[in-house]
C-alpha cells in the first residue's frame, strides 16, 4: 500500500486531490472545530470547495444532538449549512429504524438510552419510543422495579428495539430495563460505539463505554452500530445522497472511526487532519487502526489548491 500523501504546502497535489472528488464527507469535532472553538480558515475552505461545485456533508458520531440542534452549532460558529447536509448518528439510527427495519405494530417501539437528540430524530421519522429523557427513569431502582422488571409487568410489550447512545443520566434502572428487553428478543442497536470523546482538552466516557458495551457484556450480543465506522451508516448516507463512492472522500481526525469508515466503505479517498485525536505518529505506528490515503496539518491547508 502506498504511504499517505502529505498535501500541506503543495498546491499542485492539492488541486489534483480536490479534482478527484465530487463529494466530501466531513467529520466535525477535530476537523471543523474543537468543542466551541472553530478552527481558522474552515469557513473559507468549505466555501471554496462549494464554489468548485463540491458537495459537503457533515458526518458526526455525536448522538446527543439532532440535526436542527447541530445546525444551531454550525450557525453559532458561523459555518453556513443546512439540516440536509448534516448527518449525525442519531439521525442515521432513526432512518435505519424507519426505512430499513420498518417494524410493524405491535413490536415497533424503541426503548432509548440517550438524550433528547435521539428522541427528536426518532420523532421526526415517526418512530414511537420510550425511555430516553423520561424523568420517571432518572432515579434509584426500588424493590417494586426489581419485581416488575423481572415479571415483565413494568415492561412495555410493544418494545421491539433497544437503541443506546450517549446518556448523561445513565443508571442501573435504565440498564435493567434495556437488558430485560434484549433478553426478550428486542433488536440491539447503538447510535455509535465510541469508547471516549474529546471535550475541554481532555477525554470523557463515550456512548459505547457507558451504554452499548455494558449491555453487550450482559447479553453476549454485539449491537449494530449506526455510527462511524459502521457501514450501516455509510449505507444510510448513500441511500440519502446517491453517492458515487469512487468520487467521495472522507475527511477526519480519528483513525478508528473516520478513516476506517472511508476505507471500509471503499471511498475514492480518505484525508486525515492533525487537529484532533490522531496524528501522523499514530498511522505510522505498528498496528495502526487505519492509514489515510492523504493528510494535511489542518483543513484550511486545502485552500491553496482550491482557489
Ligand atoms: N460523541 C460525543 C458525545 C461528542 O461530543 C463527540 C464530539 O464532540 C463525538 C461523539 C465525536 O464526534 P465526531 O464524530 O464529530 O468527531
Ligand atoms: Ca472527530
Amino acid at each position: 500500500m502506498a504511504p499517505p500523501k502529505y498535501l500541506t504546502g503543495d498546491p499542485v497535489a492539492i488541486k489534483d486531490f480536490i479534482d478527484r472528488f465530487d463529494v466530501f464527507l466531513f467529520d466535525c469535532d477535530g476537523v471543523l472545530w474543537s468543542g466551541d472553538h472553530l478552527f481558522d480558515g474552515v469557513v473559507e475552505t468549505l466555501e471554496l470547495l462549494r464554489a468548485k461545485g463540491k458537495k459537503t456533508i457533515f458526518v458526526t458520531n455525536n448522538s446527543s444532538k439532532s440535526r436542527p440542534q447541530y445546525l444551531e452549532k454550525f450557525t453559532k460558529l458561523g459555518i453556513p449549512s443546512n439540516t440536509d447536509e448534516i448527518f449525525g448518528s442519531s439521525y442515521s439510527s432513526a432512518i435505519y429504524i424507519s426505512k430499513i427495519l420498518k417494524l410493524e405494530p405491535p413490536k415497533n417501539k424503541v426503548f432509548v438510552i440517550g438524550e433528547a437528540g435521539i428522541e427528536k430524530e426518532l420523532a421526526s421519522e415517526g418512530v414511537p419510543f420510550i425511555g430516553g429523557t423520561d424523568p420517571a427513569l432518572r432515579r434509584d431502582i426500588t424493590p417494586e422495579d426489581w419485581q416488575g422488571i423481572a415479571d415483565g409487568s413494568l415492561l412495555d410489550p410493544d418494545v421491539g428495539i433497544v437503541l443506546t447512545g450517549l446518556d448523561f443520566h445513565i443508571n442501573y434502572l435504565k440498564l435493567a430495563h434495556a437488558y430485560q428487553y434484549l433478553r426478550r428478543g428486542a433488536i440491539f442497536l447503538a447510535t455509535n460505539t465510541d469508547a471516549t470523546f474529546p471535550a475541554n482538552h481532555s477525554f470523557f466516557p463515550g456512548a459505547g463505554s457507558i451504554s452499548s458495551i455494558p449491555l453487550a457484556n450482559m447479553t453476549g450480543q454485539k449491537p449494530l452500530s449506526l455510527g462511524k465506522p459502521s457501514q450501516a451508516m455509510m449505507d444510510a448516507i448513500e441511500g440519502k445522497f446517491q453517492l458515487d463512492r469512487e468520487r467521495t472522500c472522507m475527511v477526519g481526525d480519528r483513525l478508528d472511526t473516520d478513516i476506517k469508515f472511508g476505507i471500509e466503505g471503499r471511498l475514492g479517498g480518505t484525508l486525515a487532519v492533525q487537529t484532533g485525536v490522531n496524528k501522523k505518529d499514530d498511522w505510522e505506528a505498528e498496528g495502526a487502526a487505519a492509514v489515510p490515503a492523504f493528510y494535511v496539518d489542518q483543513l484550511s491547508d486545502l485552500r491553496v489548491g482550491a482557489q
